[in-house]
């Protein structure tokens, strides 16, 4: 009892990519879920994962489903739609999220089932559907304690940090370290965005499981630079200096293949413990649930 699991049901970043390459760890987008005995499922992001999480549900029972958004690029929104729990009467389902630009996260959720996108408008569905507008702060669902935390990515993204039972877990969607956008040695800059990188080390500080956006290895980064993602290298050394005890690659690109996920893990644990560290680093693979 009051044991947590992080289930992956998406794990791609950017686009499904279904095919041969992509068997073991999964091509649909970002979604994962914290499974527990609470009577509220946790889930992070509706990618299209959320569609195989929505058809894996006993749909004949009642569900309090608490869908908490990152950000709300289309591979963190696109399953909603097909999640099937919002067609069925006596479903609860709350998304948070927070506001972009001139968008609230009701306003991007319900623009994406505009009759020009899809056939069903958020109006017609028969679950009982509230929206929450979430920024940088703290909040309890039932026994689970959220802080979140703004990451650095082209639109307002958050993290979220639970604490549930003695458990620390975290989700860091989309998200680059801060750098100085003018490559120059200018000593306040190189201050701030120091600053800034730590207070997100001091965020994930001391997780049993940490599961972070580490799209690009080191030598595919310089022509993404600003786009909004992390490096494996930058993933590992953070959660390194925060203290983490297992963290999982996630958004993987979409190109990225099963073959290359397994040499990317197998090489990072090797050199992680070559410097002494206990620290294990997986790569979130679908439909599979790990211990927190
Ligand atoms: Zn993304
Ligand atoms: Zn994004």
């Amino acid at each position: 009892m009051g044991e947590l699991q992080v289930k992956f049901w998406g794990v791609r970043g950017s686009i499904p990519v279904p095919g041969p390459a992509t068997v073991k760890y999964g091509g649909n987008t970002s979604c994962l879920e914290l499974i527990s005995d609470e009577p509220e499922r946790i889930i992070f992001d509706a990618g299209t994962g959320l569609r195989v999480l929505g058809d894996s549900l006993d749909l004949s029972k009642k569900h309090d489903i608490h869908l908490l958004i990152s950000h709300p690029h289309w591979d963190h929104i696109n399953g909603f739609p097909f999640f099937t729990p919002i067609y069925i009467p006596g479903n609860r389902v709350t998304v948070y999220g927070p506001s972009t630009f001139e968008l609230t996260m009701e306003e991007v959720i319900n623009g994406q089932m505009k009759y020009s996108y899809f056939p069903v408008r958020t109006a017609e569905l028969s679950a009982d559907l509230s929206f929450k507008e979430i920024k940088a702060e703290e909040f309890d669902i039932g026994k689970f304690h959220i802080r979140t935390h703004i990451l650095n990515h082209p639109v307002t993204c958050l993290g979220y940090r639970i604490s549930y039972n003695g458990k620390e877990f975290a989700y860091l969607g989309d998200n680059e370290p801060y750098y100085n956008v003018f490559n120059d040695d200018d000593p306040e800059v190189v201050q701030v965005t120091g600053e800034m990188n730590e207070q997100l080390v001091q965020f994930v500080s001391g997780l049993d499981v940490l599961v972070s956006d580490s799209q690009y290895t080191p030598a595919e980064y310089p022509s993404h630079r600003g786009w909004g993602h992390s490096t494996t290298h930058h993933v590992v050394n953070m959660a390194l200096k925060a203290g983490v005890k297992k963290l999982f690659f996630f958004h993987h690109e979409p190109q990225r293949s099963d073959e290359e996920l397994d040499l990317l893990v197998y090489h990072y644990n090797e050199r992680v413990r070559a410097r002494g560290f206990t620290m294990e680093i997986d790569a979130a693979r679908e439909g599979v649930a790990f211990p927190v």
